[in-house]
């Protein structure tokens, strides 16, 4: 196993200059964007990185232009140091950018990104400026990184489906991999928010996959309408009490618009909040 350690750097024009100098090289770079408190989500990135991709940098920066007022930006945890020693255990890593906010924005930052479309419905209907505040970080990584592949994970299917269009539509030469959902062993997909559930709400939390399966399987068994899909997934959350539904779609992979009628590929997406903490999951069916 490669044991090099990565080197950590603020200053997003610092990586600019060291990885310019390696790109001069011939080398390809990948990168992984992260908001740290990494766990084997995350990790899955980083290997794949280290798998088509001579260099690996890893961001970890609790992105503020993504929080709305009253979400939970001043409590997300922050753990460098457990996640410098996690990047550690996987080795390859050359790279950590884990700047400040001021080093992101600073005095005068004054840009924004909106991506149309995908971003409307969904997260973007719970969460107005999410979106733009994830387009805008996300730009800027590319471009200060020059990443030749950037790799995210199917967990947050509609951040990659904006990821996706922006590359489309402002002709980045950035190639996008979606990776699979990691998930604990009880199937709740892995999270840094997960650690904010207490021990009650943790046994709960299952029921969000445990519903994406119940879909998975009535689509398998013929099951066209979407309400009807949609209400038995309703049905079986309600009967965790700590769960409050934001949102059940059934959609187009590519478009994310809501389907009428099951007839092909479609994406089922969900937003249940366990208590106080908001999770998000999805399965992409047959
Ligand atoms: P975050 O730190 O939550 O912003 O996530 C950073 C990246 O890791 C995003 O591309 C996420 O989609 C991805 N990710 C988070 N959780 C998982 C998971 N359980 N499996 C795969 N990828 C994940």
């Amino acid at each position: 196993m490669t044991t090099i350690k990565p080197e950590v750097i603020s200053d997003p024009r610092v990586l600019s200059e060291r990885l310019a100098a390696l790109r001069r090289e011939g080398k390809t770079i990948g990168l992984v964007p992260t908001m740290g408190a990494l766990h084997e989500g995350h990790l899955s990135l980083v290997r794949q990185s280290k798998s088509l991709c001579d260099v690996t940098v890893v961001s970890i920066f609790v992105n503020p232009t993504q929080f709305a007022p009253g979400e939970d930006y001043e409590k997300y945890p922050r753990v460098l140091d457990a996640d410098l020693a996690r990047l550690d255990s996987v080795g390859g890593v050359e790279f950590v950018l884990a700047p400040a906010p001021k080093d992101m924005y600073p005095e005068g930052f004054d840009a924004h990104v909106h991506i149309g479309g995908v971003t409307r419905r969904l997260e973007g209907e719970f969460r107005p400026t999410h979106f733009d505040g994830v387009a805008v970080v996300v730009l800027k990584l590319f471009n200060i990184s020059g990443a030749d592949i950037a790799f995210f994970g199917q967990k947050d299917y509609q951040q990659a489906a904006v990821i996706q269009k922006m590359v489309r539509d402002l002709n980045l030469s950035v190639k996008i991999r979606v990776c699979p959902i990691v998930r604990e062993e009880d199937g709740l997909a892995m999270s840094s928010r997960n650690k904010y559930l207490s021990p009650g709400e943790r046994k709960e939390a299952p029921v969000l996959k445990r519903a994406l399966d119940l879909a998975r399987k009535m689509i398998a068994d013929g099951a066209t309408d979407p309400a009807q899909v949609k209400h038995e997934m309703r049905t079986l959350i309600g009967s965790a009490p700590s769960a409050a539904i934001d949102y059940i779609s059934i959609a187009d992979p590519d478009t994310l618009d809501e389907l009428d009628r099951i007839d092909g590929k479609a994406v089922v997406l969900l937003a249940v909040k366990i208590g106080a903490t908001r999770l998000i999951d999805n399965m992409i069916v047959p």
